[in-house]
């Protein structure tokens, strides 16, 4: 029996080819086809040979290199370093201003050219790089800032190149921070660097009470000399130190001018600060920039936990005395860490605080002594008071105001004054010794009555 189907649902095939529309559609569509497989086959020996021949270098936001990086981007080419094309956009910088202090002017300001979005072809030892610099969707969940990304491309065989220009990058960021001190602030989740690397603060020109100094830097460079030490005993090799003491004394002047010493950084938290809480805490221990000293300011703000609510409703800092002992002790802290932590009260402090790895040395950094008071004259009359007298005058008139003790140290001062207190004398009678011997009552502490 035939299949009744066979000859109803079908036409016949040359029925259709012979038809001009449905032929020219067919045509059309096989061409169509072609192109779209040649495209195809296109791309795919593109991107062959891309992978073969070329070799790229993806440096993200988030990591280390890429300020270095772009600076060295930044460096003026020699004539032909850059190249001019249709495809390339080469003269796109950005700026990026910089304003500081400067001794007499209001205000001095730099400005750096950065390479700007989008993609450029620049020379550099006879093989040409592409550089790619764009943003991404994506953005930092804390700052908010997007995240970014520099490609570079060169030849696949001149792929030794990526390593001269990290090399020189990073001899660009070290040189651009010799004898500096980086200084870095918890932001967000992050730590960032804040403002431009300080000029390194000399060790001399902190001066605190006889030998205080030498300790403590004698102290913190053995504890650099001996990793191995704390590597064979399984202990974690981290070293605290607690200066406490009026403020004004030098604290922070010191750590900063020790950090210069060891060609440290200074990674600062303030620990009385708006928005930083345990958890926050705990994760900015876990990240500490590499080389720098950890610097918890205020210390005495985790002890004082809940302070009464200000007009807007703020109750004081959240980091609660066992948020910051956590972190302290927190496994995931960095290779090394050296960790100062300065307050104003030692009185509200928790003596649980003193305990191998948190703080193993503490120190006062106290009222202004006749040392002290001594070796700060010397360094800003010394040139001019040749024969001492004028130190002599003055000191015997901080005796005389009560502020030091005589040369005996048998009588103890009733009043003090601070360091900081001292150096604003003298910055006022600059070359001026007279004038400073005169103004020296202005050195007796002034209680207000609210
Ligand atoms: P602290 O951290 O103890 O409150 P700072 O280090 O902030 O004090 O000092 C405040 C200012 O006083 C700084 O400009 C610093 O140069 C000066 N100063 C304070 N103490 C000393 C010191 N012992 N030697 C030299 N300068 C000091």
């Amino acid at each position: 029996m035939s299949d009744p189907t066979s000859t109803t649902s079908f036409l016949p095939l040359d029925v259709l080819f012979n038809n001009p529309l449905f032929a020219g559609g067919i045509g059309l569509a096989g061409l169509g086809a072609a192109a779209a497989l040649a495209r195809r086959s296109a791309i795919k020996g593109a991107s062959l040979i891309k992978r073969r021949l070329l070799a790229d270098v993806e440096i993200s936001k988030q990591d280390a290199s890429y300020p270095w990086i772009l600076a060295w981007l930044a460096l003026p080419r020699p004539p032909g370093g850059f190249v001019t094309s249709k495809l390339t956009r080469i003269h796109q910088f950005s700026m990026k201003t910089m304003a500081g202090a400067v001794p007499n002017k209001p205000k001095h300001t730099q400005f750096f050219l950065q390479p700007g979005y989008g993609r450029h072809i620049i020379r550099h030892n006879n093989a040409y790089i592409s550089v790619n610099r764009e943003k991404q969707s994506t953005a930092n969940h804390t700052t908010g800032e997007p995240h970014e990304i520099i490609t570079l491309t060169s030849l696949y065989a001149q792929r030794h190149i990526f390593e001269d220009i990290f090399g020189e990058a990073h001899q660009l960021a070290i040189s651009a921070h010799e004898g500096k001190t980086m200084m870095f602030a918890s932001r967000g989740m992050d730590w960032e660097q804040f403002g431009d690397a300080r000029k390194k603060r000399p060790l001399q020109s902190v001066i605190l009470d006889k030998g205080v100094k030498e300790r403590i830097v004698g102290d913190v460079k053995d504890f650099l000399q001996r990793q191995n030490w704390y590597v064979d005993r399984g202990i974690p090799y981290r070293r605290g130190y607690l200066l406490y003491g009026p403020p004004g004394s030098g604290k922070s002047s010191f750590i900063q001018a020790l950090a210069g010493e060891l060609d440290f950084g200074v990674s600062i938290i303030n620990l009385s600060e708006r928005g930083i809480n345990d958890d926050k805490l705990a994760y900015l221990f876990t990240k500490i920039p590499a080389r720098t000293i950890l610097l918890l300011e205020d210390a005495d703000a985790a002890f004082i936990n809940r302070r009464k609510p200000d007009a807007e409703g703020y109750s004081g800092a959240n980091v609660t005395f066992s948020g910051l002992l956590n972190a302290l002790d927190g496994v995931a802290a960095g290779e090394e860490r050296i960790a100062f932590l300065t307050t104003n009260h030692i009185d509200r402090l928790d003596e649980a605080l003193i305990r191998p790895g948190r703080v193993d040395v503490t120190v006062r950094i106290g009222e202004t002594t006749r040392y002290q008071a001594a070796e700060m004259w010397n360094r800003f009359y010394g040139d001019i008071d040749h024969d001492g007298n004028g130190r002599k005058r003055f000191l015997d008139k901080l005796v005389e105001l009560d502020l030091i003790p005589n040369e005996s140290g048998v009588v103890k001062p009733k009043l003090h004054t601070s360091a900081a207190a001292i150096q604003g004398l003298f910055l006022f009678n600059k070359d001026n010794m007279e004038g400073a011997i005169e103004m020296a009552e202005g050195l007796i502490p002034r209680i207000y009555e609210p």
